[in-house]
């Protein structure tokens, strides 16, 4: 374990707080994941970038990493205050599909996204596995905290120490944001079961004592934090709508169930939003960015990534292109400047520089001793402070640029600090940046053509055609970059 502490933002609280694990050496993390009825947003995909940072800096501490994210594949409702229809039932009437087809399909999709961002591989239990397990949780919480309406079973606020402490916001405000439900004791209350209504199918129910039916929402939760951490666990994250309706709920049935278990969790953090001109960027707005539009457009996923990280967590973030590009051409700039590092050192030593060996993490124990800049420690220091990544970044510039610092060590200081970055900085060249905008209209041998065309142009020293070719490369968004010594030549300029 490092000295300095894990300082994180305890939304129970609302103050910051050293992280101290339950369990000696273990952090024990849940994120509350995606529902698979559609692609995610890039909104959601912040979501995972913060959970995975918080994950990366438990492990850069020496703590053994235990993380799940769930995928809800049932019983989601489109409002998320227990009222309208199940969000895959509805993608599945709207599409022909199964539910089940379509939860495969964006579950995959999804863990495609989560790769491309370089989000490190949680555990992925579904909700309609843990079904039976919801059943059994619900029966024992029935006779104290429940109760039967045509509907379904709910669940009863009022039988639980402070409700919605989480969120604050037990006010008119929020609870004019819940449908009433005729028959419902509080306002707040909320289904754990509902029971398919007489007359209608579902693609996707199950029998129980409350009749034939589907979990609600809440309850998945609760039930997979429970059997794949253990009650109490350290920290569980999810968007900040999240602390408002999901996470209270969440709690009340957790205090349900194990009285002694506090909130379930120690700590409860939230990410904050990805807005743009429009606010909050949503499914239900059936106008979102995916990863792939980003793609599309010509940018490289991590520059996304890179994005994130240039904003604290806890802060909303804008999207707009140009700060899109920004955060690209700052990720382009560190690929570069590693490469022009190893060509330095190629030139000094006229040896490889790719021996795997440089490009380990100084281990946990050893980084004090070898930190003789201590660069790493004020690295280490802004991630420590409520995972100050925005803050963190620039020290990874200082170590790309240190001319004090020699090279085999340098790979080691960054190959440490990527740790928690997760930029690739010294696993992808720069060349896998290079993605060709869809709408793009020339082939990469076409690109090719033109260059070897202009290069013989300027041998033969024909500076006329040597500068067509170039015209027409720039037509196609391609700036030729003459005289970069690691023939780095040509780029897209997007
Ligand atoms: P959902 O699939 O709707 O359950 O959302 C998955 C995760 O994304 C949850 O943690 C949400 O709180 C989070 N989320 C949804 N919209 C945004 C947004 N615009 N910005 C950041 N996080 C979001
Ligand atoms: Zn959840």
């Amino acid at each position: 374990m490092t000295e300095t502490p894990l300082r994180l933002f305890n939304s129970l609280t609302r103050e910051l707080e050293d992280f101290r694990p339950l369990v000696e050496g273990e952090a024990r993390v849940y994120t509350c994941g995606p529902t698979v009825y559609n692609y995610q947003h890039i909104g959601n995909m912040r979501a995972y970038v913060f959970a995975d940072t918080l994950g990366r800096a438990l492990s850069f501490k020496g703590y053994n990493l235990k993380h799940v994210i769930n995928i809800t594949d049932v019983g989601h409702l489109t409002s998320d205050a227990d009222a309208g229809d199940d969000k895959m039932e509805k993608a599945a009437s709207a599409s022909g599909k199964s539910a089940w087809d379509i939860a495969k399909f964006y579950q995959a999709d999804f863990e495609a996204d989560l790769a491309r961002l370089n989000i490190r591989k949680p555990q992925h239990p579904k909700a309609t596995d843990y079904v039976a397990a919801m059943i059994e949780w619900a029966k024992s919480i029935e006779a104290k905290h429940c109760y039967a309406l045509e509907g379904g079973l709910y669940f009863d606020v009022s039988t639980v120490p402070n409700y919605g402490a989480l969120a604050r916001s037990v006010t008119d405000e929020g609870v004019s944001r819940i449908d009433p439900v005729p028959g419902k004791r509080n306002p707040q209350d909320f289904a754990i079961w509902r029971v398919t209504p007489p007359g209608e199918t579902r693609q996707m129910e199950w029998d129980s004592p409350w009749g034939r039916g589907a979990p609600g929402w809440h309850i998945e939760c609760s039930v997979m934090s429970h059997a794949l951490l253990g009650f109490p666990f350290d920290i569980h994250t999810g968007g900040i709508d999240h602390r408002e309706v999901h996470h209270p709920c969440e709690i009340a049935q957790n205090q349900a169930h194990y009285p002694d278990a506090g909130t379930g969790a120690k700590i409860w953090m939230h990410n904050n939003f990805l807005i743009d001109r429009r606010g909050k960027m949503s499914k239900s707005s059936g106008e979102f960015l995916r990863l792939q539009t980003l793609v599309d457009r010509g940018f490289h996923p991590l520059a996304y990534r890179m994005m994130c990280l240039q904003a604290h967590y806890r802060s909303e973030m804008e999207f707009t292109w140009e700060g899109l590009a920004a955060a690209f051409v700052r990720l382009k700039r560190m690929y570069k400047a590693v490469a022009v590092q190893k060509w330095k050192e190629h030139e000094k030593t006229g040896e490889a520089v790719d021996d795997p060996k440089w490009f380990q993490p100084i281990p946990t124990k050893k980084r004090k001793q070898e930190d003789v800049t201590g660069v790493l420690s004020l690295f280490e220091k802004a991630v420590s402070d409520d995972l100050n990544s925005a803050k963190a970044l620039p020290y990874i510039e200082e170590v790309l640029a240190d001319p004090t610092i020699e090279n085999p060590f340098r790979w080691r200081l960054l190959a440490t600090m990527d740790e928690i970055a997760g930029l690739g900085l010294l696993i992808n060249d720069r060349e896998s940046l290079r993605i060709k905008p869809m709408n793009a209209r020339i082939d990469d041998q076409a690109i090719m053509e033109l260059l070897e065309a202009r290069q013989l142009a300027r041998e033969q020293k024909n500076y006329l055609q040597a500068d067509e070719a170039r015209l027409i490369l720039a037509e196609h968004s391609v700036e030729v970059m003459d005289g970069d010594p690691l023939g780095w030549d040509w780029k897209l300029d997007i």
